[in-house]
């Protein structure tokens, strides 16, 4: 009987085992040739590790590399990525590991998920270490590494550190190009840098760290502003669009909207 079962393996499965080492067959029903696909083999390799990686390609100054669930900051020290631990939603915005922030894969253009689905908001999970390391881990810390922009004739301040300065520039000259139409939503702001608690919170807003803006509050929409949490956006895309391509997320994207809100988080935009 097993000696049966053996023959009928043998019979069935060598064969099937065989035609997939032959090679594959293409989409134009041709037989390709049986070299490994290097790129589709790396990508496929670095699938799991590709979410830290982003951290190091986002924060390439101050992160030296990702690996073995640890992000090794230039600095020598290190922070955990994965505490492994379940997380209800309230604990996730309360203590999130570096891992929870890229658990939501935020999406750049018009074509995202409108309204968001429950409690999909990539970007507002923050690792509230993650940021103090990098642009300061107090008040006077992060006020050290302001420096002074003009905002449509606004002067406010944001973070130098990881070019932030840099990039608000850049979005200021291309919005600056819009049509003049889009311009009363963002000539106007209701502020940069604000170290403060979330209302309601202990947790500290992206304003703190001087890498986040909200723009015109008689053009924007707040969750907290209608608690039915009904959704609601009058910012156009073609301003949002601006602010993605330098490497900031629109709370605008978030199930607890705010569309006033723009904060630099490149490991979210950079794929
Ligand atoms: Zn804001």
């Amino acid at each position: 009987m097993i000696n049966k079962l053996k023959q009928i393996f043998i019979l069935l499965f060598v064969p099937l085992i065989l035609s997939f080492n032959c090679g594959e067959t293409g989409s134009a029903g041709q037989v390709k040739e049986n070299k490994p696909d290097l790129k589709s083999m790396k990508d496929s390799i670095r699938k799991p590790l590709d979410k830290m990686q982003l951290l190091v390609n986002a924060y390439p100054d101050y992160i030296e590399k990702a690996e073995n669930n640890k992000i090794y900051w230039k600095d020598g020290t290190t922070m955990v990525y994965d505490d492994g631990k379940d997380k209800s939603y309230e604990d996730l915005l309360d203590n999130p590991d570096i891992e929870d922030m890229l658990s939501q894969e935020y999406t750049l253009g018009a074509n995202w998920d409108i309204p968001p689905a429950k409690n999909f908001e990539p970007g507002r999970i923050r690792n509230e270490p993650f940021f103090r390391k990098m642009y300061g881990d107090s008040k006077s810390a992060v006020m050290s590494n302001l420096t002074t922009i003009n905002w449509f004739g606004t002067s406010v301040q944001v973070s130098t550190v990881n070019g932030v300065d840099e990039q608000f520039k850049s979005v200021i000259a291309e919005l600056e190009k819009l049509p003049s139409e889009f311009h009363k939503y963002f000539k106007r702001t209701a502020g940069t840098f604000n170290y403060r608690k979330i209302a309601g919170t202990d947790r500290y807003s992206a304003h703190s760290f001087g890498i986040a803006i909200d723009i015109n509050t008689d053009y924007s929409d707040y969750w907290q502003w209608d608690k039915s949490m009904t959704y609601k956006n009058k910012i156009p895309i073609e301003i949002v669009e601006v602010f993605e391509k330098y490497g900031f997320v629109w709370g605008g994207k978030w199930y607890h909207y705010d569309t006033m809100h723009f904060e630099f988080r490149p490991e979210l935009i950079i794929k």
